[in-house]
């Protein structure tokens, strides 16, 4: 891969990162905010505990997330960053852009069903 992609991909990797810190620091904000020794009525509490669920669920999506994308920023300096696992081939740049921590290519992908 050349360096200068590299570095364009290493870049999206610490946006996307920092993206998603942000968002995890608000989702953190909101679940205090639905806390569930507030004196609320039942119906409303019920509410709550729906919105918490959705909140932490989005979280551990988030948390995934931002884990592959670390690797994918420790893995961007070996040499077989950017090939396909499966066939070997690159993958392209614009799947790299847009998930930096893909592993397979999109033909690859498509067929393993991800
Ligand atoms: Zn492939």
């Amino acid at each position: 891969m050349d360096e200068n992609l590299k570095d364009r991909i290493r870049e999206e990797i610490q946006r996307q990162i920092e993206a998603i810190r942000q968002n995890l620091s608000d989702f953190r904000e909101r679940a205090d905010s639905v806390g569930l020794d507030q004196p609320i009525g039942r119906l409303s509490r019920m509410d709550s505990l729906t919105n918490q669920g959705i909140l932490l669920s989005g979280m551990d999506k988030s948390k995934t997330r931002l884990a592959r994308l670390e690797q994918a920023l420790r893995r961007i300096e070996e040499p077989e960053f950017g090939n396909c696992l499966e066939c070997g081939e690159g993958i392209a740049e614009k799947r790299l852009m847009a998930l930096p921590e893909s592993r397979l290519c999109t033909a690859c992908a498509e067929e393993a069903g991800s």
